[in-house]
């Protein structure tokens, strides 16, 4: 089966139409949480993936939306999107984010949004993070999200290697165990403003990164017309 594992979505409908038109036929869309937040197109993104009948779990900033945390914790632009989201959201969109369960194992993998020792909040940014999160999950590989940035964490025998994947970076599932994020389709951090996602290839064994280029001004128009934080806007140019 070839599946696609997208993350960090983030209400950007023209990234997600971009990546769903590059992957083509696929047996399966997985997603990783933070399918709302910051981008203008929440009801539009979930009837997305409710078409193509995704799987995933939720996010923080699914959370957020729906009132289920305390926004305090978010920065003031973050809050005030997910705010704004939380305020016109449909009660379909609603329903499909409460359905989301924190945490899935497909198979072999493990699918959370932050990590999987604490899968809606974590972010796994160092080693010591890495290494401790990668015995907490029960299959042999896990799939994350929420860091906006592609990484994969190996176990070499007690020693935590990380790979930064690239544009066409095929990572091959192997004996160790592995944490692997495939970036943001909505808002990438790593200064590479392009969307980005994974292709999971269960018969090849494989999991491939992509980046590709979207209509970035599109969805910057809409969250101007929504009257979205400048900050928001920016970020998508600069991919920060
Ligand atoms: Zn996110």
């Amino acid at each position: 089966m070839r599946i696609a594992v997208l993350s960090d979505i983030h209400a950007n409908l023209p990234a997600l139409d971009a990546v769903l038109a590059a992957l083509g036929e696929v047996d399966a869309v997985w997603h990783l949480g933070d399918v709302v937040g910051y981008g203008p197109h929440p009801d539009e993104v979930v009837a997305r993936l409710a078409e193509v009948g995704a799987i995933g779990v939720r996010g923080n900033h699914d959370e957020a939306a729906l009132g289920n945390l305390d926004a305090t914790y978010f920065n003031p632009a973050a809050r005030w999107a997910v705010e704004w989201t939380g305020g016109r959201i449909t009660t379909e969109t609603r329903a499909w984010l409460e359905a989301l369960p924190e945490r899935l194992e497909i198979d072999e993998m493990t699918l959370v949004h932050g990590s999987p020792r604490d899968p809606v909040w974590e972010y796994v940014t160092t080693t010591p993070a890495a290494r401790a999160n990668l015995g907490a999950f029960a299959t042999p590989f896990c799939l994350h999200g929420h860091t906006h940035v592609p990484a994969a964490w190996c176990d070499d025998d007690g020693q935590v290697e990380l790979v930064r994947p690239s544009d066409g970076s095929e990572l091959a599932l192997g004996a160790r165990r592995l944490l692997l994020n495939p970036g943001s389709v909505g808002q990438p951090r790593d200064g590479d403003p392009r969307t980005a996602y994974a292709v999971y290839d269960d018969h090849e064994r494989t999991v491939t990164v992509h980046r590709l280029e979207y209509d970035i001004a599109a969805t910057q128009q809409k969250m101007v017309a929504a009257g979205l934080p400048d900050w928001l806007i920016q970020r998508l140019s600069r991919g920060r």
